[in-house]
């Protein structure tokens, strides 16, 4: 099978990444295995190509969202049959510890990210894998691989934030930074979906058109405005309940200075660094909840796929790569300004 890999870390994925043929998995015990149809990038692709924060094993490939068809079962999977169409739960945990236990799979002390921790040679780019029957989530037969693989992780990270974590409810004000991402466009929608009322942050008119057709009731420019300043002003001076963000040090003071009193900023993630500063006075004395919030639960992403076969929450999907030139999505990402996923077709070279 074909499978995009690399064998050494680099700061430019075209250096390092190359569609080349491995040995096609089979299931072990538990496991089941996936003809892919399509794949989605995400950040934590760069990193694995960079080995920072973290080194991957090797050789590696990443890829943490795929959507395609179950071709082969392993010895004591249950449910899961061949002919299902699935999408993957990218959360590999040990389903035994008090965390798994306890419905907290995201804190599971063994937990890995597939495709981004786990290897040699196991990640959503390539043309078949395997996956632990506990870690696929069966697609309804109206959701299109593409868009089960643009919004699982994006996604299930989203709803575990905004739902699972800052416990949106409605009427709340919700700041989602950066609608454009992979987690803004999904998040728009679920605050939406909760009866809030959105606010977001775009890099051009373009995009903020976009997100108001995804349902965010006020978008701010924050190249052409200033955004803090509009939200403020926005907001009449009091602030927003919630904020959902992944943007990391660059913002991060000037949001938590935005929460009303009692407000909750809940963060999946540091794409401009994560060595950021914070008034305590804020933390202390508005009666602040910071809140972390990595991946989700398997039923949350079952929660949000019923919403995208209901069409209440649609995938964001900005590009499709052909699978032989697929490094050009990293670069792609990269470079930055793309609206929702870049995905791939494995089959499709
Ligand atoms: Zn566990």
């Amino acid at each position: 099978m074909k499978a995009a890999v690399f064998r050494e870390y680099s700061d430019d994925p075209t250096k390092v990444v190359k569609v080349e043929d491995v040995e096609a998995p089979a299931p072990g015990p538990g496991e089941v295995a996936i003809r892919i149809e399509s794949a989605s990038y995400n950040y934590n692709d760069i990193w694995a190509i960079r080995g920072e924060p973290t080194k991957v094993p090797m050789p590696h490939i990443s890829g943490s969202d795929a959507a395609g068809v179950v071709t082969e079962v392993g010895t004591d999977v249950k449910k899961v049959k061949v002919g299902d169409r699935v999408v993957s739960h990218a959360n590999l945990s040990c389903r035994t510890c008090e965390m798994c236990t306890s419905g907290r799979e995201f804190d599971c002390p063994e937990r890995k990210i597939w495709g981004f921790e786990s290897g040699p040679l196991w990640g959503g780019f390539s043309q078949s894998t395997h996956l632990p029957e506990v870690n696929v989530v069966r697609l309804q037969d109206n959701v299109s691989f593409d868009d089960a693989a643009a919004i699982s992780m994006a996604g299930m990270t989203a709803w575990h934030a905004l739902v699972g974590r800052a416990k949106i409810h409605p009427g709340l004000t919700v700041l989602v930074m950066g609608g454009r991402s992979g987690v803004g466009s999904i998040g728009i929608q679920i605050a939406k979906l909760y009866g809030c009322d959105v606010i977001t942050t775009v890099g051009s008119d373009d995009q903020a058109e976009r997100c108001r057709a995804l349902g965010a009731d006020f978008v701010v420019n924050h190249r052409s405005q200033d955004w803090y300043a509009k939200v403020r002003e926005h907001t009449r001076k009091k602030g927003v309940d919630v904020i959902f963000e992944h943007i990391g040090m660059t913002h991060f003071p000037q949001e938590v200075a935005l929460l009303k009193m009692g407000g909750t900023l809940v963060t999946s993630g540091a794409t401009t660094g994560y060595d950021s500063k914070i008034d305590l006075r804020f933390l202390f004395f508005k009666g602040t909840n910071l809140l972390g919030a990595t991946q989700g639960t398997s039923e949350e992403l079952q929660s949000l796929m019923r919403w995208v076969s209901r069409g209440r929450i649609k995938a964001v999907i900005d590009s499709v790569i052909p699978f032989s030139s697929m490094v050009d999505g990293h670069v792609k990402m990269l470079k930055g300004g793309q609206f929702g996923k870049i995905i791939t077709n494995p089959q499709k070279l």
